[in-house]
């Protein structure tokens, strides 16, 4: 018989760690604490098999289900000792999702099932606590009504409006007849005559009752959060997180512990180190008497957990390690036992109730990127961890955090800012105001940066959160919703900002007496949780000053093989790309140097040119701007090795557009308009992309071909008499015939003899050629017998692998993600299993012929990991990326060497 149900309490659990597949992240560690003698409440979990068996049976349960389900329960009531549905000391247990990872808030909870008309007077009698016990039930109430009934049954009120919200309505309209400020003024017999206003309203708007049946409830809760696996919320989150559907939740019913049964009882959530900076110091938030909801949905602002750590704005206010001094003290107790145990972070959720401390969850705690550096390498010195485990804990992706713009602090200086709140999510960020997810979204797919500003968060405003540059709320802690999901994304987020007063009816936010309305600018420091009017400069950061960086950076040095070049095309990128790490430079664009006005008219007369002899010395007019370029690039990267790529793309792209362009060129060349519209016109090709470019424009004009190199040689001539050492790697582009590769090569070296007699000087260069057709690909080992090197271009082999034009796949890429034609952007990742061949057979070819034959890759793709993944297990010796992405490829390329050994 299939076992669908692990059990855990008291010491003893069916489960551990290691079963999150089948008992999702939340289970399993329960399970696993349990066994570590963590006080945990009694529970079970229902495996995520139960959830898939749901979903393609009908919605319905596997038979053996219930017999399970009941035997669990018998063991939680043996080891609370009371019993569900008992009318003198009723259990309550509560239902909660858990997914093999971490959904936070994107699913359902229910709490304190199993109180009804029948059971509620013994929790009152064993409480001595009636208001609680009331409270306790008006939660269920609406918890069940809005979860169980409306989200999962789709029972729903006629006016359109949700339950919860019609119930919410009820208690605010109470509260303002009886003059009351919070919930905390109701008293017991308040509640109870709410809860029976909830109860007459669910019916007459649902249809049918809230159920008075302690097994009713229990079961109904199970399905709704097996139901909500599927609710709109949780799919948008798989999507953006990628997360299969086949995964599916565990559901994990549990005893009830309270934390809000008076003054002696409280709860919260905590981090075992600093989530924000790393520091190895507990931090976390608490409220007294409360559920432990009301911290994470940001209604009340906790209070910090301890007098070190508490979170910036509410030092004040009393710490838990003050008011609960033996819980606290357990806690510590349990944050030691927890890192040792896992060796990471944790992110654990609490209980007191009575001064008694109960742990409701632990799980690998999200972080920064800042802060992931910081606890990676702090672990390797604790012993905790090796440094090839520190390697592998950070995404690669987190290093762009530490390459994000700040807001420049000169201007910060000079500005004060409008508000101030908590510090979630690092870096700076500007951008226009928005009001909701929605208009975020569709904001920003109109290009704009938007800034999203909200009361608080809830998972329903994931997309527009994703989409804007940076989250901004007025209230909420630093384990709020918000806070937590940009940190997951390493996004700028500020929270609690209490000085905001939003008016969503008129879409505008006031501060004191300054309005701000939708569209305005405002920037965010989401390091320091400062707010600022208007759009403040944004600085690049630098990762050099941060020393955790540093070393982790130099692990990855000392253990990766694939080396990591740049792609610049300028003097000062490629100085950046250096400090960054860059091994030298995998491709320079050289026709990014020909948009400067002087240039641009000598090309413009190359090109109009219609002899020979003219066009010739049109391009002799390029050559000392070229020689320069060239000077300064092989300069910024002396002793390491610079490919320069020659000219690539179709002439026309160098053309003039506007009608006074063309006047003005034919003023300045002595022509009439007229010729150039009609050069223009034979310029025109259906099919620029697989026109006249590449080196079909050096073989067409070879004097263009002869510059370049003449500019590149002399460049290096004269800086080798400087002393210095370069390397010069002149590439030829596109090539899919040997035939042109070495017609371009005689080109090539003919100009470095002539160059090196004239300078009467030595020094080494390569001559090679980019692979970016497919059938450059399948005559590798032709064209390897010339050339002296291979460097993949994986956005034309992309483009001509698959068909699809790199401009225009934008038409059509969305449809294909959403309905799964494609996994993902093949521009962005490689596309392993089509291109990926055509990459590996060149590679085999290539070196069949020449066995070191040095390969690279300056496709876009050099930057993305797991592209950098495959490009190391293909045996490459570099990839290429824009300086911003270096760092990001030395952590991947380290990751592969790891990955691949183990
Ligand atoms: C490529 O095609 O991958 C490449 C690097 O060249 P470009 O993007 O300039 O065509
Ligand atoms: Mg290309």
């Amino acid at each position: 018989m299939t076992k669908y149900v692990y059990s855990f309490g008291n010491g003893k659990a069916d489960g551990n760690t290691t079963m999150k597949n089948l008992l999702g992240g939340k289970g399993a560690n329960l399970a696993e604490m349990t066994s570590l003698d963590i006080p945990v409440p009694p529970g079970c979990t229902i495996t995520t098999e139960v959830c898939n068996y749901y979903y393609e049976n009908q919605l319905s349960f596997p038979d053996v289900l219930n017999s399970q389900v009941l035997e669990a329960l018998k063991n939680i009531e043996n080891i609370i000792g009371k019993n569900f549905g008992d009318a003198n000391d009723p259990l309550l247990l509560s239902v909660r999702s858990g997914a093999r990872q971490s959904m936070p808030g994107m699913m359902e909870t229910v709490l304190n099932l199993g109180l009804t008309s029948k059971t509620l007077p013994g929790l009152i009698a064993k409480s001595g606590n009636e208001r609680f016990a009331y409270d306790a039930y008006r939660r269920l109430i609406m918890m069940y009504a809005d979860v169980v009934m409306e989200k999962a049954e789709g029972q729903s009120p006629a006016g359109g409006e949700g339950i919860r919200h019609l119930l919410e309505k009820i208690l605010d309209q109470f509260k303002k007849e009886k003059n009351y400020q919070s919930d905390v003024d109701l008293s017991a017999s308040d509640w109870k005559v709410l809860s029976e206003k909830f109860k007459e309203t669910i019916k007459s708007e649902l249809g049918s009752e809230f159920p008075d049946d302690p097994m009713a409830q229990l079961w109904g809760g199970i399905k709704a959060v097996f139901k909500s696996w599927n609710g709109r919320r949780a799919i948008n989150y798989r999507r953006i997180e990628g997360i299969p559907e086949a995964w599916g939740t565990a559901v994990n019913v549990q005893a009830m512990v309270f934390g809000n049964l008076g003054d002696s009882s409280a709860t919260g959530v905590a981090f075992t180190r600093n989530p924000a900076t790393g520091e190895n110091v507990f931090f976390g938030e608490w409220l007294r008497n409360a559920q432990g909801e009301d911290v994470v949905a940001g209604i009340r602002t906790p209070n910090p957990l301890n007098d070190i750590a508490g979170s910036d704005g509410v030092q004040a206010s009393e710490s838990l390690q003050s008011a609960f001094p033996k819980a606290y003290t357990a806690l510590i107790d349990i944050r030691g036992n927890l890192e040792q145990h896992y060796r990471e972070m944790q992110d654990i959720e609490f209980t007191i109730q009575d001064e008694r401390l109960w742990m409701l969850q632990t799980r690998t705690g999200k972080r920064n990127g800042h802060a992931a550096i910081k606890i990676a390498v702090d672990m390797v010195h604790e012993n905790l961890i090796d440094k090839e485990e520190a390697l592998l804990r950070v995404a690669p992706s987190q290093l762009d955090e530490l390459l994000h713009p700040m807001v420049d602090p000169k201007e910060e200086l000079k500005t004060a800012p409008l508000a101030k709140g908590l510090p979630a999510g690092p870096g700076g960020g500007s951008g226009q105001i928005v009001f909701t997810a929605d208009a975020a979204e569709e904001q920003a797919a109109e290009g704009k940066k938007v800034i999203l500003v909200r009361e608080e968060t809830s998972p329903e405003d994931v997309h527009g959160m994703h989409a804007a540059v940076a989250i901004l709320t007025a209230k909420g802690g630093m384990t709020s919703h918000a806070a937590l999901v940009a940190r997951g994304w390493g996004k700028c987020c500020i929270v609690g900002c209490g000085a905001l007063q939003i008016d969503l009816n008129k879409k505008q936010l006031a501060v004191g007496n300054k309005v701000l309305k939708e569209g305005d600018w405002v920037t965010l420091n989401g390091t320091a949780g400062k707010v600022y009017e208007g759009q403040l400069a944004l600085l690049d950061s630098d990762p050099e000053t941060h020393n955790e960086y540093a070393e982790l950076m130099q692990w990855a040095d000392a253990t990766r093989r694939l080396k990591v070049r740049t792609n610049a095309d300028r003097p000062e990128d490629a100085s950046r790309a250096r400090s960054y790490g860059a091994q030298g430079i995998g491709l320079c664009r050289t026709e990014h140097m020909f948009f400067d006005p002087q240039r641009i008219l000598a090309i413009r007369k190359m090109i109009l040119a219609d002899t020979e002899e003219v066009r010739r010395s049109a391009v002799m007019e390029l050559l000392p701007y070229q020689k320069k370029d060239f000077k300064g690039i092989l300069q910024a990267m002396h002793d390491l090795p610079v490919t320069i790529r020659l000219l690539d793309p179709p002439l026309h792209e160098f053309m003039p557009q506007s009608d006074d362009q063309i006047d003005e060129l034919a003023a300045e060349l002595g022509i009439t308009s007229e010729e150039i519209q009609t050069r223009i016109a034979n310029l025109h090709e259906y099919n620029p992309m697989l026109g006249h470019r590449g080196c079909r424009l050096g073989i067409a004009y070879p004097e263009i071909t002869e510059m370049q190199a003449r500019a590149i040689l002399e460049a290096a001539a004269e800086l080798t008499k400087e002393g210095l050492t370069v390397l010069p790697e002149i590439m030829i582009p596109l090539v899919a015939a040997p035939a042109e590769f070495q017609n371009q090569e005689i080109i090539v070296r003919q100009l470095a003899k002539q160059v090196m007699e004239e300078q009467k000087i030595t020094f080494d260069y390569l001559v090679g050629t980019m692979i970016e057709l497919p059938r450059a690909c399948l005559v590798a080992d032709e064209i390897a017998k010339s050339a002296e090197f291979f460097s993949f271009g994986t956005n034309d082999l992309t483009q001509t692998t698959y068909g699809f034009s790199r401009d225009d796949i934008g038409g059509f890429l969305p449809v294909y993600l959403e309905q799964k034609i494609l996994p993902q952007d093949p521009f962005q990742s490689l596309d392993v299993s089509g291109v990926g061949q055509l990459v590996a057979l060149a590679v085999k070819k290539g070196r069949a012929v020449k066995r070191d034959l040095k390969i690279g890759i300056c496709g876009e793709h050099g930057g993305d990991p797991a592209s950098i993944e495959f490009f190391h297990n293909t045996d490459l010796n570099y990839v290429s990326c824009s300086p911003f992405r270096v760092p990001v490829a030395r952590l991947a390329a380290a990751q592969a060497e790891i990955k691949s050994k183990n």
